[in-house]
């Protein structure tokens, strides 16, 4: 086992904690802007992906992942996470840090994602905390970096009205509370960035309402 394959391990571990501990807020978040449904397709989803990397070696779970997000999640998000984590299994395959890996995939899986969705930064999705933090990544080449600039994004997608999915059909409605899907992606930074030591960054704390 290497020390990617052990920060791999880690990070799903984490997220699935994460995501557990903040299923009903992301659930609200969604009731706000959509159908109610994300908290559940998220949790949902980590939970096969761990079942299924349960049996799998270390060096597979980003794999697992993606498989079980794009073989057995619904809604919207399901397969546009299966195209991030694919990407991340990818790029971790030829890393030789937890940042490289993250910092590649996380790239290629944001161009997926505008491929299928073609959402830009500001139509309030999960490209509002996925570009930035592809771009810290880029910049400052850290994960506790990318934690934070993901949990800004997602904090600010809160000013915007959505012009992609679901939640552009409620309008206004939806302004004040910050994009499900978006928190969702901070979510899976902060993960990664205490898999290796780091505690979550303040502005996590602004997302989920705890501090
Ligand atoms: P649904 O709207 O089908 O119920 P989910 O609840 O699973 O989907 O996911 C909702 C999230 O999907 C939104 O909060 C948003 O972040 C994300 N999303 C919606 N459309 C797009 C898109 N075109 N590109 C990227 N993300 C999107
Ligand atoms: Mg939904």
């Amino acid at each position: 086992m290497t020390d990617l394959d052990a920060f791999a391990r880690a990070s799903l571990d984490g997220y699935l904690a994460l995501v557990r501990e903040h299923e009903s807020t992301l659930t609200a978040l969604d009731e706000q802007s959509g159908d109610g449904d994300f908290g559940h397709n998220l949790s949902h989803g980590l939970e096969r992906a761990a079942s299924r990397a349960a049996g799998a070696p270390d060096s597979e779970v980003w794999r697992s992942l993606a498989t079980a997000f794009l073989d057995e999640v619904g809604g919207t998000s399901g397969p546009l996470f299966g195209l991030l984590f694919q990407a991340i299994a990818r790029a971790a395959d030829h890393a030789s840090t937890p940042a490289e890996a993250i910092g590649n995939g996380s790239r290629d899986g944001l161009a997926a994602v505008q491929r299928v969705g073609e959402a830009q930064v500001g139509d309030r999705t999960l490209v509002d905390a996925l570009q930035p933090a592809v771009d810290a990544l880029a910049a400052e080449g850290d994960l506790d970096s990318a934690a934070d600039a993901a949990c800004r994004g997602a904090a600010d997608s809160a000013r915007l009205r959505a012009r992609m999915g679901r939640a552009s059909y409620v309008g206004e409605r939806a302004v004040g509370h910050p994009d499900p899907g978006a928190v969702g992606i901070a979510m899976l930074f902060v993960a990664c960035a205490q898999a290796t030591g780091s505690e979550p960054p303040g502005a996590f704390g602004e997302l989920t309402g705890s501090r």
